[in-house]
């Protein structure tokens, strides 16, 4: 029988009876855009990440998109981010015309290496979009004292970080703006495309409030042009329900982390953990100088695996004008050639754990 990387359809039975319920209640109501649902989902992820505002959207990516937009970044400026990650991230910069400069990880937690920032800023740098990459956080405290002494500000792509904390404190809460993909397969995944972003700036949260629903303050009055990119209800009701179980199923994920850890440590790198980081594990990565090979042998063995990401940003067609050669940022791309994201999804049991792991030992 095949290993899922991520079993959804697990995930769905473990709670369908509340689910199903959820959504019959939102269609019962026809409350399908904004409304009570998408406001009750709003206020407890307010509370969960431990801000004043969340407002929730249709995508990730459009998470992003608008938090860039609500800081008045635009045509001129740049933000400073990561090539290892989501396209998603380095639209969000152009699409408001702005352009995104890429820097070079951390080799140990794949994200942002704050000690790159400097050297990459101009007159016109504006932001920093870090990636909380996997779930790791961040280095924070260094990244916002840059910020600091530099006046840019700081945005959390939190896509895959729901839950993650920095010294206590859950990603997103941290900088500028936080924004949050509940893209199915996401730690807190809808069932369907949805997202949201939380900020303690209330200029900011009521721009991206207006940026989201056409500019609207009432039904037929629009202060500014602004656009479709609002959270459906429905979505916004199965996030509720799946929000109560979301710190149960972070600690199955660390738990299976700690598993593989144990049995792993030593034949592959293992993801690193900072002491002031807890990490929620979205994906389990693993590195070795012989991904390829181990690739296929889990491929013979049925066993899903992933490479997030196989290529960097920088060096896809998509960057191309920015003329940046293989090379340019080597942290990033050796990384891209020995990471392999292997199965862990909070139902998966430790039977099928153990296949896993005999399966990479056997290859070793
Ligand atoms: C998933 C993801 C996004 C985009 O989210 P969508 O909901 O798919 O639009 C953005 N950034 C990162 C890092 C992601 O993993």
């Amino acid at each position: 029988m095949k290993i899922k990387l991520v079993d959804l359809s697990a995930n769905y039975h473990s709670i369908k009876d509340e689910i199903d319920m959820a959504m019959a209640e939102v269609i019962e109501n026809t409350a399908f855009v904004m409304g009570p649902y998408v406001e009750e989902f709003e206020s407890k992820w307010a509370t969960y990440c431990g801000v004043e505002n969340a407002i929730g959207v249709a995508s990730g990516t459009d998470a992003v998109r608008l938090a860039v937009n609500g800081l008045g970044i635009g045509p001129g400026d740049e933000v400073i981010t990561v090539s290892n990650t989501f396209i998603a991230t380095a639209e969000a910069v152009s699409a408001n015309g702005a352009t995104p400069v890429f820097v070079d990880v951390d080799r140990d937690t794949f994200c942002l290496d704050a000690a790159r920032i400097e050297s990459a800023l101009t007159k016109w740098t504006k932001a920093v979009l870090c990636v909380h990459l996997y779930g790791h956080p961040c280095d924070m405290d260094e990244i916002m004292r840059i910020a600091s002494v530099n006046n840019l500000f700081v945005i959390e792509d939190c896509a895959q970080s729901h839950g993650a904390l920095y010294k206590g404190r859950q990603t997103g809460s941290i900088g500028d703006v936080g924004c949050f993909s509940m893209f199915p397969a996401k730690i807190l995944g809808a069932f369907g495309d949805a997202g949201a972003i939380v900020t303690n700036r209330n200029d900011v949260a009521d721009r991206i409030r207006l940026q989201r629903n056409h500019g609207r303050t009432s039904k037929y009055n629009s202060i500014v042009e602004g656009g479709n990119a609002r959270l459906d209800a429905l979505q916004a009701g199965i996030l509720a329900v799946k929000l109560k179980h979301l710190d149960k199923w972070i600690s199955s994920r660390r738990a299976l982390a700690a598993r593989y850890h144990e049995n792993l440590a030593g034949v592959v790198e293992t993801p690193i953990e900072r002491q002031w980081a807890t990490h929620p594990y979205y994906m389990y990565v693993i590195r070795t100088p012989k991904r390829d090979t181990l690739l296929t042998h889990l491929q013979s063995r049925h066993i899903e695996c992933g490479i997030h990401y196989p290529i960097p940003l920088h060096l896809q067609q998509a960057y191309s004008r920015m003329n940046l050669r293989s090379g340019s940022l080597p942290v990033t791309e050796q990384a891209a050639n020995e990471i392999l994201s292997i199965p862990l999804f909070p139902e998966m049991n430790i039977e099928t754990q153990d296949k896993v792991i005999a399966s990479i030992l056997e290859f070793f």
